[in-house]
């Protein structure tokens, strides 16, 4: 764990138990409750006694970045740029759809990915955020939009299979009967392309939603838009794996980018390498306000796209795009601040 024995609220009971071998279960209990719903202050913990307090005080820090900055779009999108303890920034975003609250996190501060089209990656990773500050954005994004959180989607800066010890311990930790509950089929975690992260995620055994950025179906465009592109066939073949160990279907994210990717012969390709394996496309709007060098597809193109890839089979959506005016493509925020 990165954050050290001082984080608690990275801390599973058990572990809290173990810190605190002289105080007795029930309270560990309490503690960590409160710990869960994202307490700022021991002070706030007013059904522990003050002795208890003060010795939690002593043995750890209550992990509680403070909002630098808060952008509400009129669609009801809010995006928080999150400073951390170490001074570093991060993002989350709250979505609102019909069925519910999502908040879109991140996982790192920075990334090494190196993505073209990703405003993150600029000034590449400066280190792995903890399963607590995870936790502290589901909690503190719920407080100060003042509404409740019912689903967590890993795509905000980082990427997540390159911090996976501290984001299953986050996906954990969010799913424990006394914290916040929430289960891991209301968690989706994007990813570029690990391969040895898929794997270890598939062996982990948590029902959360793997959705894989393609943005590409041939190798000469992916390996242009995504560096680190191991292939596009062995990306799908580690797809196909985690679908045979979970029996869960993968989703395909795709950033439709104006004359690079969404031309219609790249379409029926992804849906010739999609189909006969359950899979659902999710075509993404470009925000244009990221690194200038691309443009978003036309709306006749974008159509013309799905209706391609679904002829194949696979099952598309075309993504909302949600807070428009308030910069909601990862890691732009973040710099206004470096
Ligand atoms: S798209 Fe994701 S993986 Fe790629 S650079 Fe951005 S944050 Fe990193």
């Amino acid at each position: 764990m990165t954050g050290g024995p001082a984080e608690l609220v990275s801390r599973t009971p058990e572990e809290l138990r173990a810190l605190l071998p002289e105080v007795p279960a029930y309270r560990v209990g309490q503690a960590f409750r409160w710990l869960q719903k994202g307490a700022r202050a021991f002070d706030e913990m007013t059904d522990l006694p003050l002795s208890f307090r003060a010795r939690l005080a002593e043995l750890g820090h209550l992990t509680a970045p403070t909002a630098a900055r808060c952008q509400t779009a009129r669609d009801g999108t809010a995006k928080i740029l999150w400073r951390l303890s170490d001074g570093q920034g991060v993002e989350s975003v709250l979505m609102r759809y019909r069925h519910g609250n999502t908040v879109c996190l991140s996982t790192q501060a920075g990334c090494r990915q190196g993505c073209a089209f990703c405003a993150s990656t600029v000034g590449g990773l400066i280190r792995n955020l903890t399963a607590g500050e995870m936790l502290a954005q589901v909690t503190g994004t719920a407080r100060e939009v003042g509404v409740p959180v019912s689903g967590v989607v890993l795509m905000g800066i980082g990427e997540p299979l390159d911090n996976l010890d501290e984001v299953e311990r986050f996906v954990r930790l969010l799913a424990h009967p006394d914290g916040l509950r929430m289960s891991p089929r209301r968690v989706s975690l994007s990813t570029c392309g690990l391969i040895d992260g898929i794997d270890r995620l598939a062996a982990a055994a948590l029902p959360l939603t793997l959705s894989v950025s393609l943005h590409a179906p041939d190798d000469g465009t992916r390996t242009r838009l995504m560096p680190g592109n191991p292939g596009v066939s062995v990306l799908l073949d580690a797809c196909r794996r985690y679908f045979k160990a979970t029996g869960r279907r993968v989703s395909y994210e795709y950033i439709l980018l104006r004359d690079v990717n969404d031309t219609e012969d790249r379409a029926h390709l992804l849906g010739r390498l999609l189909a006969g394996t359950p899979a659902h496309v999710n075509l993404i709007p470009y925000n244009p306000a990221g690194r200038g060098e691309f443009r978003p597809s036309r709306p006749d193109q974008v159509r013309c796209f799905a209706a391609a890839v679904a002829s194949h089979g696979p099952s598309v959506t075309c993504r909302r795009r949600l807070g428009q005016e308030i910069d909601a493509a990862c890691g732009q925020l973040r710099r206004q601040i470096e």
